[in-house]
């Protein structure tokens, strides 16, 4: 149901031993919709997403995925449930194939006739990808370990991608096509994306909403046309 939220965040702390990182974040995002999630470095975007996915535990707050409660289920149990986490620095293993590493998203799956049909969607998708299947990942460009990483969540057939930073060391054109592939994805099923992005206007460009965190907390949440469009809330909050 497109009405209910996917996720629903509520007072989430989180940190790396004793100093806390996310001092209360509290997020509503509704199911089928593109959030950018900005902020200055070392605001915890990268830190949030990693609580989300399971990777750090968090210290109080609750995380209710579809309805339910998940604050600090082990991830592979996570992927099961939908969500998917592209790394910043896009954590493709070099050492493996195309295809390896696209196999590696579908580990999971139970449904092994689905896991083969979404390998295939994949290839459709990228078309390099298609090309260089048995190409390890170091013989990669950065555009298409980018696609890569991207395709290997997408064969676990995600509800929910996080995304960070995209568009880091890509080109223009390159980061423009992976934000018109997640428009796409949003429109045609109902995937649902938090995107944490440096390239605030390319974000901003796709996302449904935004919202802007700053020192652990959400301090704007907005829909992504007013961000574009509010000159005050773009100074104050993004700088530009
Ligand atoms: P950036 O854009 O620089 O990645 P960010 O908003 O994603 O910024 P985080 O990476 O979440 O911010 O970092 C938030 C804070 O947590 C920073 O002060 C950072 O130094 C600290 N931090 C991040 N990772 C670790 C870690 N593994 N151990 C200890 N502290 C960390």
């Amino acid at each position: 149901d497109r009405d209910l939220p996917l996720l629903q965040v509520r007072g989430l702390t989180a940190g790396y031993g004793a100093a806390p990182v996310l001092r209360g974040i509290d997020l509503t995002i509704r199911t089928g919709t593109i959030t950018a999630v900005l902020g200055a470095n070392g605001a915890g975007k990268t830190t949030l997403l990693r609580t989300l996915s399971g990777l750090v535990r968090p210290t109080g707050g609750r995380i209710v995925l579809a309805g339910e409660e998940i604050g600090a289920t082990p991830v592979e149990r996570l992927v099961r449930r939908g969500m998917a986490h592209v790394p910043e620095g896009r954590g493709v293993v070099t050492e493996l194939t195309v295809e390896e590493n696209l196999r590696l998203g579908g580990l999971w799956r139970r449904d092994r006739a689905d896991a083969k049909r979404a390998l295939d969607e994949v290839y459709e998708l990228f078309a390099p990808l298609a090309r260089r299947r048995r190409a390890s990942g170091h013989q990669l460009s950065g555009g298409e370990r980018q696609m890569l990483a991207l395709g290997r969540a997408l064969v676990a057939r995600p509800r929910l991608l996080l995304l960070d930073e995209p568009s880091l060391g890509l080109a223009p054109k390159v980061t423009a096509q992976i934000m018109t592939l997640l428009r796409d994805l949003r429109d045609r099923t109902g995937l649902t994306v938090l995107l944490v992005e440096q390239n605030v206007r390319s974000a901003l460009s796709v996302a449904d909403s935004g919202v802007v965190l700053a020192l652990g907390q959400v301090v704007v949440a907005e829909d992504a046309a007013r961000l574009r469009e509010d000159d005050d809330l773009r100074h104050a909050y993004l700088g530009f």
